[in-house]
């Protein structure tokens, strides 16, 4: 791959940002790449290794020169972000973000954005439940989507050349409405984090099981509960807020299918469940054949670990 921006500055330094700082590195996607977090101990953290050419420690100075711009920081912090980078950024740049929910950031950042400057949010799906600078690493994108919504009348060449990028970082890139993005989103992720929530906070609550047999005897479904329930507070608080009408409409039909599991059981009505357990192996048949999981048994986890698992 060669050169698609000559500078590039990245607002925030946690998983998403130094992911895509040593994606970019990779494959020398960018010339010069910027970044800025607000706390010293965060731009002191990626100074040490290596996470970005040069650390600003502030927030213009990364702007300033930028050729593009991405947000990586919570969906609830863009629009102020924003506001203040406006008066900095160059005329033909682009802004671009990261986040997790589309509607609500286009609607906080797009009043911000100054003429001769191109919008074009994205979503990477992509990321573990860890954070901060030292949780990068450059094949997050590999193979993975990432959604691209650009806004009314954008400049084919600056969405070309953000596809680009996401391309040449290893991902495999969509154009998506807003709407329709947070729609799927709250199928695919924002509610599946939800009902990992509940279900930690659940066994949390159980005083019958103790915690040490919650800890010890953690098979693998509540183990795969636990680590997303492990991800970043601060994030899936602002994902929640701003996609609320669609993950509420989700976790309404959750709940209704969830009442009909629950009769069935009751009623001991053995072929609705082994119906439904079967077209739901189909859905996980569909994603290992597109690519996006291992058919490993256990995700691949070796069997050192799961010895507590019978
Ligand atoms: P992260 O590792 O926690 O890093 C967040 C960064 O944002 C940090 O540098 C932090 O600075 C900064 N920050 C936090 N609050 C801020 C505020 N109020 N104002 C300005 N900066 C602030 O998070 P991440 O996982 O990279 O997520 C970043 C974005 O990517 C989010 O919008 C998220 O929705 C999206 N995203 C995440 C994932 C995922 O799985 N993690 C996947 C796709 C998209 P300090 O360290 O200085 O506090």
């Amino acid at each position: 791959m060669s050169l698609v921006y000559d500078r590039v500055a990245l607002i925030g330094l946690g998983l998403i940002a130094s992911s895509m700082f040593w994606a970019m590195k990779r494959r020398s996607l960018a010339g010069e790449v910027r970044g800025y977090a607000r706390s010293s101990q965060t731009r002191d953290t990626a100074r040490r290794i290596g996470v970005c050419d040069q650390v600003c420690d502030n927030l213009q100075d990364a702007v300033k020169d930028a050729d593009l711009i991405v947000l990586c920081i919570p969906v609830g912090a863009m629009g102020n972000v924003a506001k203040e980078i406006a008066p900095v950024m160059k005329r033909g740049a682009t802004l671009s973000d990261v986040g997790s929910v589309k509607r609500a950031v286009i609607d906080e950042v797009a009043p911000h954005v100054p003429d001769g400057v191109h919008f074009v949010p994205a979503h990477p799906l992509a990321g573990t439940e860890h954070s901060g600078p030292e949780s990068g690493f450059e094949s997050l994108y590999d193979n993975r989507w990432c959604l691209l919504i650009p806004q009314d009348g954008p400049d084919p060449d600056a969405v070309a050349r953000l596809r680009a990028l996401w391309e040449g970082m290893g991902a495999n890139v969509d154009l998506m409405d807003a709407d329709h993005h947070d729609l799927v989103l709250a199928v695919t992720s924002h509610a599946p984090h939800l009902i990992a929530y509940t279900m930690v906070g659940v066994a949390d609550d159980l005083r019958r099981v103790t915690d040490t047999e919650v800890i010890n005897y953690s098979a693998a479904g509540f183990r795969d509960f636990t680590r997303i329930a492990a991800s970043n507070p601060t994030m899936w608080r602002d994902v929640f807020l701003s996609n609320k009408e669609a993950t509420l409409e989700i976790l309404g039909r959750f709940t209704e299918e969830l009442f009909a599991l629950q009769r069935a059981i009751r009623l001991g009505d053995g072929d609705h469940l082994h119906d439904y357990f079967t077209r739901t192996r189909a859905i996980r048949r569909g994603i290992i054949d597109a690519g996006q999981d291992t058919n490993l048994p256990n995700f691949g986890r070796g069997n050192e670990i799961d010895k507590k698992d019978q």
